[in-house]
């Protein structure tokens, strides 16, 4: 009999999923592992399986599933993960679901639930787009959370708004159209395996980590 938790946290670039598994992490007493964060501390570290890792990202090419893989590993059988852990950028697609699937049975341990941040496209659309910045001053704007008092023109200085490359509709509409191909099959595979907890992700980061927390207690703490 386990007793420990491990959780996946999906969402979409926007749906606030680092934050959220911070928060989660801190509610449950679980390790937040963020690949991200592995990922730098191998360029630091630079040992075993971190070197490997290293020398890919040295050469500016992504890390291979396989080392990804082992990386999660290594990091998840440290003592400190005893309880369990949440996953946050892991797994990115359905081979390395079920390569981790696979690993932890090998270990008489498993995945108990994966939440599914869910965000509307509007409403990522908006987050993520939509911001303009003044030309003269740098200050930031968004269409439609802080627009400027006048269309095109900085309320502080007058200066001309303009909109950077990565901030633009069109750019933040391919993110998410990457995104959503590379994680609906996970969302597939996780839902046939009675794990999936789709979560509201709309609303302030203590609401919607609240609706995660309850929800976690109510189907995975045993
Ligand atoms: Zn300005």
């Amino acid at each position: 009999m386990r007793n420990n938790l491990n959780i996946i946290l999906l969402g979409a670039p926007g749906a606030g999923k680092g934050t959220q598994a911070a928060v989660v992490a801190q509610e449950l007493g679980l390790v937040h592992i963020a690949t991200g964060d592995l990922f730098r501390q191998a360029l630091e570290k630079g040992t075993g399986v971190a070197a490997q890792a290293k020398s890919y990202m040295e050469k500016g090419l992504l890390v291979p599933d396989e080392i990804t893989i082992k990386m999660v590993l290594e990091r998840i059988s440290a003592p400190d993960c005893q309880s369990g852990v949440i996953f946050d950028g892991f797994p990115r697609n359905l081979k390395q679901a079920e390569a981790l699937d696979k690993a932890l049975a090998q270990k008489e341990d498993a995945i108990d639930k994966v939440v599914y941040i869910k965000v509307s496209e509007k409403e990522l659309l908006e987050r993520l787009g939509g911001r303009w910045i003044c030309r003269k001053c740098q200050t930031p704007y968004h269409e439609v959370n802080s627009p400027p008092k006048v269309w095109g023109k900085c309320d502080k200085c007058g200066g001309e708004l303009y909109q950077r490359p990565d901030d633009t509709t069109e750019t933040v509409k391919k993110r998410l159209v990457v995104y959503f191909e590379e994680t609906a099959p996970l969302i597939d595979y996780y839902t046939k395996a009675g794990k999936l907890l789709e979560i509201d992700g709309e609303g302030a980061v203590e609401e919607v980590a609240g609706r995660i927390v309850r929800g976690l207690r109510k189907e995975a703490i045993r």
